[in-house]
């Protein structure tokens, strides 16, 4: 397949790798050059503009920040629609609000595109290993189409929904994984204060009902002070703000979400916004006032 894929980063560089070496030709860009120019030498063909992906391509993946990213890549000055045939078909694994999906879903829809909201959960890890979960939202055609591209970065692929349902799927995972954070960082303060073997202790609490994926690849992050992105602090900040309203839209109350949303703020007005999730455990630290830098 002529397959087109805007946004190198962290998670979108090894998912395109992938796409390449499932066959596909794959035509690439990214704002930052060095990026593309490392996926040419992977075999990719690089693109200098998201029109010029556009015209390459029958099927177009984002992966990019935010909603205005993946509106301005789509319909902003060398968009990517400005060249998209109709028939064609994007997939944004992006995670941006549902809202948002609907109203690009639309947008393409009134050009003969489809298009199907498809973000994805396991993080770097699972980008390079291939082992993604993806949730899928969309009509049956289009997302039975992106199922035989995105199989190449995926282990576990759902349709769970119309257009928009993968976003509030992927909510619900942010706040799932926030919420894990939040008490590894808890913990993890605690036995640090106390004379327990910590390692020893999370072994056991690794092998328990609290096991969980978190837990595994978090707490030795948090115990080696290691917060290099990874997933970014704002990132999930903004993961947060979408499932908080569409709580609000749903008229659901989410207060342990609400919280935690207010811990990470707190990350970011202290100046580390830029770092890796795990950081949460340093808001904690500074409610109790230990002072995780100096350890
Ligand atoms: P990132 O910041 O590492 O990568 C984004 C890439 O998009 C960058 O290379 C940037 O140069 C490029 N970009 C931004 N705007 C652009 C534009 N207008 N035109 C072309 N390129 C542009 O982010 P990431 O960590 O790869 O995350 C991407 C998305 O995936 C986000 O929505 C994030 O929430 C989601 N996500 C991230 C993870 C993770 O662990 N990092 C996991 C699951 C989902």
């Amino acid at each position: 397949m002529n397959v087109g894929f805007i946004g190198l980063g962290v998670m979108g560089k090894p998912m395109a790798v992938h796409l390449v070496d499932a066959g596909h030709q794959v035509v690439v860009f990214n704002r930052s050059r060095p990026k593309v120019a490392e996926l040419e030498a992977r075999g990719a063909v690089g693109g200098t503009s998201p029109a010029h992906v556009g015209e390459k391509a029958d099927v177009v993946v984002t992966m990019l920040p935010d909603s205005p990213d993946v509106e301005e890549v789509l319909f902003g000055a060398e968009g990517v629609v400005s060249t998209l045939r109709p028939g064609s078909l994007v997939i944004d694994c992006s995670t941006i609000s549902p809202d948002a999906a609907v109203t690009i879903a639309a947008r393409l829809a009134a050009m003969d595109i489809a298009f199907v909201d498809a973000p994805v959960s396991g993080g770097e890890a699972g980008a390079i290993a291939g082992t993604l979960a993806v949730m899928m939202g969309g009509e049956e055609e289009a997302v039975r189409r992106a199922g035989e591209v995105l199989t190449a970065v995926a282990a576990t692929l759902v349709h769970v929904g119309p257009v928009g349902a993968g976003q509030l799927v992927k909510a619900a995972n942010q706040m799932l994984v926030a919420g894990n954070i939040a008490l590894v960082g808890e913990a993890v303060t605690l036995l640090q204060r106390t004379d327990v073997d910590v390692d020893a202790a999370l072994t056991v609490l690794g092998g328990g009902l609290a096991a969980s994926k978190v837990l595994e690849a978090k707490a030795p992050k948090m115990l080696a002070r290691d917060f290099a992105p990874g997933f970014r602090v704002d990132l999930h900040y903004k993961d947060l703000k979408i499932a908080l309203a569409a709580a609000e839209r749903a008229q659901i109350a989410v207060p342990l979400t609400g919280v935690i949303t207010q811990l990470v703020q707190a990350l970011r007005s202290a100046g580390d916004g830029g770092l890796d999730h795990s950081a949460l455990i340093k808001s904690l630290e500074r409610l109790s006032g230990t002072s995780s830098d100096s350890r």
